[in-house]
């Protein structure tokens, strides 16, 4: 009955007109598909990291599917949420509510630091975060290191305002076309770090979940190499992977190895409908024991660039996304 309902489902989900055609060029593709639970019209992320749940949205149409050298992507159209960028079947961003992530993880960190002039995104191949980075004026350079060139090249076609500032990369190192502040290059985060020490003011880690390529970006090895790589008044932010309603003892134990290496340490919370559980925790990061990461240190009006704006963040927001739940106080100190 199975193989029966695959086979059927494929047939139509791709209005293939021979079983040769669907063998000759999809086979390898639908495979993959149904690995990151594609039913009917529906998109389930489903995971043993959250067990008995999986959010769904509605795809109106298929835009990529495939396997690169490092992940299964997918992006597709929704109904409802825009397009949809979906990294080995855990949604990485949607167009509806990307901003209360991107705005976040950027300038909790942003606005924690007096004068940032030099940032450093790993990951962030959409290019989210560097859109957010460049709406502050002291910033004099982007670096953008994502691992894989094909996250950028989709992102340019298929979410187009979250990518707008990573037009013109060719090669590395290569400045963008529409603001040259900022500098794309494709390579291992990782490795980017352990070869520059003492540069960024702020360093986000906008990186996927644990469970890929972004694997060893979750360390004490890789904190150590952020940590390194900060001007000494240096701010990071880091998507914790894990949120407040899963494993909280993992959360414990990585505010914990991030505590081994930084004397400052919070863990801020945002809303995203379409991320696991539609909670989103973010760890901040402080080389100087003195830095306050829980309020603005500057106001938007003095740091933004012309007339940049925002959608979620603002400075009470700031302030109360390092509010924590009774439940979660007895695994987090903030
Ligand atoms: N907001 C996101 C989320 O849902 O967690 C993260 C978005 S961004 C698309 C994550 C990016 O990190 C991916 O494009 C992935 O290729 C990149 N990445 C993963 N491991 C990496 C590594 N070791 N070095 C650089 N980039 C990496």
């Amino acid at each position: 009955n199975y193989i029966l309902f695959t086979f059927v489902s494929l047939l139509w989900r791709f209005e293939v007109r021979s079983v040769h055609t669907i063998y000759r060029s999809r086979v390898w593709n639908n495979l993959l598909v149904y690995a990151m639970a594609i039913r009917g019209d529906w998109f389930y992320e489903e995971s043993e990291s959250w067990p008995g749940q999986a959010f769904g949205i509605r795809i109106k149409k298929i835009l990529y599917e495939g396997k690169t050298m490092f992940q299964e992507v997918l992006v597709f159209e929704s109904t409802d949420y825009g397009n949809v960028l979906v990294l080995d079947g855990v949604v990485q961003a949607t167009e509806r509510d990307e901003f209360a992530y991107q705005e976040m993880i950027t300038h909790l960190a942003m606005m924690s630091h007096q004068n940032p002039q030099k940032v450093l995104v790993v990951g962030g191949g959409d290019g989210g975060c560097v859109r957010e980075v460049l709406k502050h004026k002291s910033v004099q350079r982007v670096d953008l290191v994502e691992i894989d060139r094909t996250v950028i090249d989709l992102s340019l076609k298929y979410l187009p305002e979250m990518s707008k500032y990573l037009n013109g990369y060719e090669s590395e190192d290569q400045e963008s076309k529409n603001d040259p502040r900022v500098h794309v290059h494709i390579c291992d985060g990782f490795k980017y770090l352990a070869e520059h020490t003492d540069q960024y003011d702020i360093i986000i880690s906008d990186t996927s979940d644990p469970d890929g390529p972004a694997e060893q970006l979750f360390g004490k090895n890789y904190f150590q190499l952020l940590n390194q790589a900060l001007t000494s008044q240096g701010v990071i932010a880091m998507q914790a992977s894990e949120n407040i309603w899963l494993r909280l003892d993992i959360l414990k134990s990585l505010q914990e190895t991030c505590s081994e290496v930084f004397p400052v340490v919070n863990y801020a919370s945002t809303c995203v409908p379409t991320y696991t559980s539609g909670q989103l925790g973010l760890l901040l990061c402080a080389k100087d024991k003195n830095t306050n990461l829980k309020q603005p240190q500057k106001s938007w009006e003095d740091v933004k660039l012309n007339n940049a704006s925002n959608k979620y963040y603002n400075e009470k927001i700031h302030a109360s996304s390092f509010v924590l739940p009774t439940f979660v106080k007895r695994f987090i100190s903030n």
